[in-house]
């Protein structure tokens, strides 16, 4: 199953995979795991160096050649998306996986003080970038003969949580728009469509939505990976519409 899953070493030989938010937290630990198992991955974030520093890991490791993509999801248009398409298509020619994993925590507050222009951001980044991201790179999944989207949750987004705002209102979007599209996707193409939820896992975000946690009682990123190894790859080719735990209670 998805949780145990033994990735075989070459299990993404000859595949392009999408990350975003691949600078840093569980984006850079999936792309170096993906680039591990033989993935051309094309990394995509806001902070160039954060993004040179993982190109760099991966080919100290012997790893596929990777490509960068400095994007600021807060402010990027559609048809920012567009051109990068465009890139992708020249240079690659189709898009085997996209990973959607960058988001931004917002602010832990009641709702009667929720800043909206924090409310929007949040929007922003962790919704409607997605949407505009998967929009564009459509045509360049469907020329993959076996492609998926793995869009990122949390528990927050299965049931809301006080104080967690606009951060729990966008997963619970990320969830529906992975069924929308898991839906439409399943009988027209060879796209996949599930999310997962990593769980409480050591990262920035993670301490500062819990500052009085001991990251050191949490999993770390790269003991998590099995399950996103299994939905964005050649093992789930079955498996879609899902809403996996990387960490079931
Ligand atoms: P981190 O904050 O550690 O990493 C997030 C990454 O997203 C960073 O590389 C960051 O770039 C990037 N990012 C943020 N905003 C933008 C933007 N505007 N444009 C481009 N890139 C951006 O988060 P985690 O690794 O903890 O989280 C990864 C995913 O897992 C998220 O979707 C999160 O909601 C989810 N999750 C995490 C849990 C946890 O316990 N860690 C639990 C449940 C869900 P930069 O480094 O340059 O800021």
């Amino acid at each position: 199953d998805a949780l145990n899953y033994a990735c075989p070493e070459d299990a993404f030989k000859d595949r392009i995979i999408l990350v975003t938010g691949a600078g840093a937290g569980i984006g850079r630990t999936a792309a170096l795991t993906l680039a591990a198992h033989g993935a051309t991955v094309i990394l995509l974030g806001r902070t160039q160096e954060k993004l040179e520093r993982v190109y760099d890991e991966i080919k100290a490791a012997g790893g596929p050649e990777p490509a960068l993509a400095p994007v600021n999801l807060a402010v990027a248009r559609p048809e920012d998306y567009l051109e990068l398409a465009g890139l992708f298509e020249k240079e690659f020619g189709r898009l085997d996986g996209i990973l959607h994993n960058a988001s931004i925590l917002g602010d832990i507050t009641p709702m009667d003080r929720y800043g909206t222009g924090t409310w929007d951001s949040v929007m922003q980044v962790n919704v409607n970038s997605a949407f505009y991201l998967t929009q564009a790179m459509l045509p360049l999944l469907r020329a993959s003969d076996d492609a998926r989207l793995l869009f990122t949750s949390s528990s927050v987004g299965r049931k809301g949580r006080a104080f967690w705002g606009a951060y729990a209102v966008s997963k619970a979007a990320t969830e529906n728009l992975a069924q929308v599209l898991a839906e439409e996707l399943e009988s027209t193409s060879n796209i996949r469509v599930n999310t997962i939820n990593p769980g409480g896992t050591r990262t920035d975000m993670r301490a500062l939505a819990y500052p009085g946690e001991d990251p050191m009682t949490i999993k770390t990123p790269a003991d998590i990976m099995a399950p996103y190894l299994y939905l964005l790859g050649p093992a789930s080719k079955e498996t879609n519409g899902q809403s996996i735990d990387a960490q079931p209670k």
